[in-house]
């Protein structure tokens, strides 16, 4: 059975990382993305097992306890956790996935898997990130200069990452993040494993 190939996408709030996830799984086939497991509450209009698993915070220290998490993190005062089990059965069907976490999370990635690629989103700018902040709600400016600092927090991990894309025209930032997963289909190694009875049949002896 073929492998998939694990990705970590990792961006500060605003960098516009959900919604550039969301059309790269139109254009890809074979690609999903982990649902986490966390402790905050839901947002209007998210579903539970779907955006992610809303877990209490005595349920989530039980799944820390028994070894669930691939990777978790305490982000923003809240838990986040992705399930080690769920990742590894998809990878096994030959699906890619990928994870939407934070630097934090990365870095146990990194560490268990170091095979896993990582991509890093950004915004344009420190004035673009503030407009998509501010145009998100009716938030207290003081809301948003708490969002803005951890955003620049999560941005200062941007040379932990092995491909850096800026998010300033959405169709271009989503041919970038594209090509990366498209290239990433075709390395030798990859083609090697899918295209296996080809090159088999390719190379057979003439008769
Ligand atoms: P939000 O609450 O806005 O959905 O996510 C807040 C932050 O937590 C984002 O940076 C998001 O990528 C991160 N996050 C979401 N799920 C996970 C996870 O399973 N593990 C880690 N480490 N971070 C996560």
């Amino acid at each position: 059975m073929s492998q998939g190939q694990l990705y970590i996408v990792a961006a500060p709030s605003g960098a516009g990382k959900t919604s550039l996830v969301a059309a790269l799984l139109r254009h890809l086939h074979q690609l999903e993305v982990s649902v986490s497991h966390t402790t905050r509450a839901p947002r209007p209009g998210e579903v539970d097992g779907v955006n992610y698993h809303f877990t209490t915070p005595a349920a989530f220290q039980q799944l820390i306890a028994e070894d669930v998490f691939f990777e978790w993190a305490e982000v923003f005062g809240n838990f986040y956790g992705t399930s080690q089990q769920s990742v590894e059965a998809r990878l096994a069907a030959g699906v890619d996935v990928i994870l939407e976490i934070d630097w934090q999370g990365a870095q146990q990635v990194r560490q268990k898997m170091p095979q896993a690629l990582s991509i890093f989103i950004l915004p344009p700018s420190l004035e673009a990130l503030q407009q998509r902040l501010t145009q998100r709600g009716q938030d207290s400016a003081e809301v948003i200069a708490g969002r803005m600092a951890q955003a620049q927090s999560e941005m200062s991990h941007w040379a932990e990452f092995d491909y850096l894309v800026i998010n300033d025209d959405f169709d271009q930032a989503l041919a970038d993040l594209s090509a990366i997963f498209q290239a990433q289909r075709l390395t030798r190694e990859r083609q090697a494993r899918v295209q296996q009875a080809r090159l088999t049949n390719l190379l057979a002896s003439a008769s």
